[in-house]
Parts: C-alpha cells; sequence; structure tokens
C-alpha cells in the first residue's frame, strides 16, 4: 500500500505565496513522484471557528481555492480534493479524540496562542476555535496520513496529533491509528514565508499577501512597495539583507538560473547579498529582479487559473467525486476507531449474544 499524504486549506481567501512555497509545491512534487495516495482538503470546518458570523466568505473562496489547487498542479486523477464539511467522520472522530486532550495541553500550543492573540479572542474565545487542533488530529487521522507537507506554523499541531495517536492507541490497546510526521519546504525562508510588510508570516488574516491569482500590474506594485531595510536610505549606504523581505523572498524563490537570466554582475544570491551589505545596490534593482523572478513563477499558474475559471460545473464535480472517495476512506477509519473503543455494539451483536 503506498503511504498517505494529508494537507488542507482554510478557504478565508485565495491562496498566496506562502501557501505556495510552504506546502502546494511539495504537494504537486509529491503528486507527481507517483509514490503517494495524496488528499487535500478544503477545511470549511475550520475556518468557521473563527468566522462563525462570516460564512458567506468561506462559502465565496471554496472554488477560489479549489482553482489555486488546479493551477499549482494539483490533479484530480492523481490527488482526491475535497471538502471537509461533508466528510461527516470528520465530526465524529474529534469528539472521541477529546476525551484523551487535557485544557492545559490545548492552553499551551504557541500557534493557537499566538493566533488567539492576533484574532483578539482573549475575551470570547469559541469553544470551536480552542479545540481546532483536535479536529485537525481528526482530519489527519481519518485518511492514516503518514506525513502532512506543511509550513513550520503546523508543527504543534503535528505534535498534538503525534500525542492524540499514541494516547488512542495505547489507551484502546490498538493500532488503528497513524502517527503523522511533517514534510517542511526547502528553507526556513519558504517554511514561514513573511509578509509583504515584513510580519513574521504571510497570511490572509493579516492582509499582506501576494495571491497566485494576482495579476501583473498587482504583483510589482506588492514588490515595488515592500519593506525593506529602514535604515538603506542611500544607495551607498550599507543595508541589511537579515529581515528584509526582498531578500527573504529572493531566499525563498530565486534559483541559481535566475541569476543567469536577469543579471550580469552576480553570478547568485550570496554575491547580490554581499554587495548590498557592503553599500552601493539600491533597493530598486532588487526589487526588479523579483519582479521579474516572481512573474515568470506566477504567469503559468495565472493562466491556467484562468482557464479553470471557464467552467465551475467541472469544479464542482471534481470536488463531488473527492467527496465521495475521501468519505469511503474517513469512514472505514471510524469504523476501526468505534471497533476499538467498543462502541460499535449494534455491529457486534456476538459480545451481546454469547
Ligand atoms: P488564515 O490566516 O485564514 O489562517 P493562512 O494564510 O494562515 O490563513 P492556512 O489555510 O491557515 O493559511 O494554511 C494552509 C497551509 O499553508 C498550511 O500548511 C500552512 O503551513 C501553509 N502556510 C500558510 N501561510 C504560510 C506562510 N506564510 N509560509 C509558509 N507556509 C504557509
Ligand atoms: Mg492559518
Amino acid at each position: 500500500m503506498k503511504d498517505i499524504l494529508l494537507t488542507g486549506d482554510r478557504p478565508t481567501g485565495p491562496l498566496h505565496l506562502g501557501h505556495y512555497v510552504g506546502s502546494l509545491k511539495n504537494r504537486v512534487a509529491l503528486q507527481n513522484t507517483g509514490k503517494y495516495e495524496q488528499y487535500v482538503m478544503i477545511a470549511d470546518i475550520q475556518a468557521l471557528t473563527d468566522n462563525a458570523n462570516d460564512p458567506q466568505k468561506i462559502r465565496n473562496n471554496l472554488l477560489e481555492v479549489t482553482l489555486d489547487y488546479l493551477a499549482a498542479g494539483l490533479q484530480p486523477d492523481k490527488t482526491t480534493m475535497f471538502i471537509q464539511s461533508h466528510i461527516p467522520a470528520l465530526f465524529e472522530l474529534p469528539m472521541f479524540y477529546a476525551n484523551l486532550v487535557t485544557m492545559s495541553r490545548l492552553e499551551r500550543n504557541p500557534t493557537v496562542k499566538n493566533e488567539i492573540k492576533l484574532r483578539g479572542f482573549e475575551r470570547n474565545l469559541p469553544v470551536g476555535f480552542m479545540t481546532y487542533p483536535i479536529s485537525q488530529a481528526a482530519d489527519i487521522t481519518a485518511f492514516k496520513a503518514k506525513y502532512v507537507p506543511v509550513g513550520d506554523d503546523q508543527l504543534p499541531m503535528l505534535e498534538q496529533a503525534r500525542e492524540i495517536v499514541s494516547a488512542f492507541n495505547r489507551t484502546y490497546n490498538c493500532d488503528v491509528l497513524v502517527e503523522p510526521q511533517a514534510i517542511l519546504p526547502e528553507n526556513s525562508e519558504c517554511s514561514r514565508l513573511v509578509g509583504t510588510d515584513g510580519n513574521a508570516k504571510m497570511s490572509k488574516s493579516l492582509g499582506n499577501c501576494i495571491y497566485l491569482r494576482d495579476d501583473e500590474k498587482t504583483v510589482k506594485q506588492k514588490i515595488m512597495s515592500m519593506y525593506t531595510d529602514p535604515e538603506h536610505i542611500n544607495v551607498s549606504d550599507p543595508g541589511h539583507t537579515e529581515g528584509n523581505t526582498v531578500f527573504a523572498y529572493l531566499d525563498a524563490f530565486s534559483t541559481p538560473e535566475s541569476f543567469s537570466a536577469y543579471t550580469t554582475e552576480y553570478a547568485n544570491l550570496e554575491e547580490m547579498k554581499e554587495h548590498y551589505r557592503r553599500g552601493g545596490l539600491g533597493d530598486m534593482k532588487c526589487k526588479k529582479l523579483l519582479n521579474s523572478i516572481m512573474q515568470d513563477i506566477l504567469r503559468p499558474i495565472r493562466e491556467r487559473r484562468e482557464e479553470y475559471a471557464k467552467d465551475k460545473g467541472y469544479l464542482l464535480d471534481m470536488l463531488a467525486q473527492g467527496v465521495d472517495k475521501a468519505n469511503e476512506r474517513a469512514t472505514q477509519t471510524l469504523d476501526e476507531v468505534r471497533a476499538a473503543i467498543g462502541v460499535d455494539y449494534l455491529k457486534n451483536r456476538d459480545f451481546f449474544l454469547k
């Protein structure tokens, strides 16, 4: 049997460059190896945990995210794309898992802590939001996923999922659930891509994104207004490349070929960084190079997106097929979970009749 991969995205907006380098690019590469059975989930229920008053936003973004998947290169014959809310097993499993997790363990999760602060939830924290790591553990384990290609904000979620798996298998003396591992992208800039404003993470909720669907002009505008080094005022000033958004993006997106294609001055990024640090290299020149690189990456994605957007019926049919396949797999795990706990009374009549 092939190893299983599962990841998901909240349909709180279209997907951005952080999703692309943090996870989507890896999903496409892993899909194309043919070695895995891959599931990709639109996490609408998780999106509701902090958007319960605005379901319209989630509805509006369902096909946006679907289009981003196809545009980035996911293919329905190789990757099962489905909608979380349409898989009932994903709501039953968390009820069983929740009893194996303590409140204090949930409160220690650094990603959740940070997200609570960001959303100003200190006083009005929805129970659903606080417990979403349990629901996420259900998403992963329902598919018995061994690998989860994600950005590093997801590491605490995977740790939590592994704890649930081991608590479950230990408590019910079984080996039904599989411990998942993260597959992180190639470098730390990709694991957590900074926002265009220099903020620690590009995130739909922070409005500091370059979206995969942005047109050429918008991408250029966003790059030209990127946060750089506030101490690098004149071209001749020495500059910092650490904490400089433009260089973070060059780390994430440039390749040695980018330098041979667009500059004659530098053989690679390191040489360009040295020049910036020495002084004499202006922000505008760096931004222009980044823009050329980004446009090359985004152009084919945008063109594919426009093609797929012409047939919304196809997208819905594809999701319906994905839902059917995902339901089969998740229901099977749920049956095993119920049997392991012993709440399969009516399927296991022998126990009562013996
Ligand atoms: P929201 O603000 O609604 O939480 P988000 O932008 O954080 O949205 P998610 O849907 O939560 O996006 O994340 C989906 C996937 O993309 C996860 O695997 C996450 O690790 C990855 N990801 C999101 N943002 C980034 C980023 N800036 N850098 C790297 N990976 C990212
Ligand atoms: Mg997020």
